[in-house]
């Protein structure tokens, strides 16, 4: 590992000002970072500790929705919102360990890097940890790898469970950075790789992430499947979650996002006007689950993605329908 300065910070206004500095990276539950501090794969000059900040509250807003504090554990949270985001717990508790869910931050967990093996090997070149060094994973080991929206210079997918259910509730995250506060609908959180695949998030260097707000509650059914080499602690060859709210035995809406097959948690509105307004049947979800995947790509290894991708949707689309798949 190598020497760096640890700074505590006060307040976050006082966190966004010390990561200010070139170089400084925040921390909180570290379940990610020392990981990679370990490795060398991340050197940061300075550690801006901001574990010890008043933002763990969860709590609920005006609208009847709930406001997750950035510091909350996963482990909090899951049980916190298993009656009213039953998706969200599912998607949490199929994540990590026991003992990771009860360090690992809900901020942390937006911020988590890629597990590509090459990203994690310094002595291979990879794009994202050393931009323009190239990417051995195209035409290399990339059974884990994208099928959606990839470039040439990066391949990696988007590591959290957490993160595939947040885009399928349409959360908004708070921050708060040396310019003042703002809000991301989660969308726009994170980055498809293009020629910067370095960068994983639309956040500043000095943006600390204080709060994820989910909406009033919506869907009538929904289900988080996880699909993996193992059945614990080993990250997902493809994820769904998949929310549905159904009236008359019709699908008024539809949200579904994908995890495992892309650099950020994959959602295609265009696909889902195809559910608003259909029965909720294996017909319906097949036609959507087909569209999602229409422009899917596979790197050999992981061409398996694609089909398996769809018989993923399906199956968890009629779950929360209320079926048996
Ligand atoms: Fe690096 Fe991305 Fe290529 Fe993996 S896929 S080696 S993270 S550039």
């Amino acid at each position: 590992m190598n020497p760096f300065q640890y700074e505590r910070a006060s307040s976050v206004g006082d966190a966004a000002r010390k990561l200010g500095t070139p170089g400084a990276k925040v921390i909180a539950g570290g379940t990610n970072l020392v990981d990679l501090m370990k490795e060398r794969v991340a050197t940061p000059s300075t550690l801006v500790d901001i574990g010890r900040l008043a933002l763990r509250a969860i709590e609920p807003t005006a609208d009847g929705g709930l406001r997750l504090g950035a510091l909350a554990t996963n482990a909090d949270t899951a049980r916190e919102v298993k009656d009213r985001y039953p998706l969200l717990a599912e998607a949490i508790l199929a994540g990590a360990s026991p003992q990771l869910r009860n360090m690992a931050t809900n901020g942390g967990n937006l911020l988590q890097r890629t597990r590509c093996y090459y990203f994690y090997d310094v002595a291979t070149p990879c794009n994202k940890r050393t931009p323009g060094s190239g990417c051995p994973a195209i035409g290399g080991q990339n059974r884990i790898h994208a099928i959606l929206g990839a470039s040439d210079a990066c391949i990696a997918v988007h590591p959290s469970d957490m993160c595939v259910a947040l885009a399928a509730l349409d959360a908004v995250v708070h921050v708060e950075g040396a310019g003042g506060r703002r809000s991301l609908p989660f969308a726009e959180l994170h980055r498809l790789p293009g020629t910067t695949p370095e960068l994983d998030t639309n956040l500043a260097a000095d943006d600390v992430i204080v709060a994820i707000e989910l909406p009033p509650p919506a869907f009538t059914g929904s289900h988080y499947l996880k699909l993996r080499d193992r059945a614990s602690y080993a990250f997902a060859l493809v994820s769904v979650a998949a929310g549905l709210t159904l009236q008359d035995g019709k699908i008024a809406a539809g949200a579904v996002a994908l995890g495992g097959v892309a650099h950020r948690p994959w959602r295609d509105r265009a696909a889902e006007a195809l559910l608003a307004g259909a029965p909720a049947t294996h017909e319906t979800f097949a036609r959507f689950a087909e569209a999602v995947l229409k422009d899917a790509r596979g790197q050999g290894e992981n061409d398996f993605k694609i089909e398996l991708g769809k018989r993923a949707i399906v199956r968890a689309l009629t779950v929360a329908a209320g079926g048996v798949a």
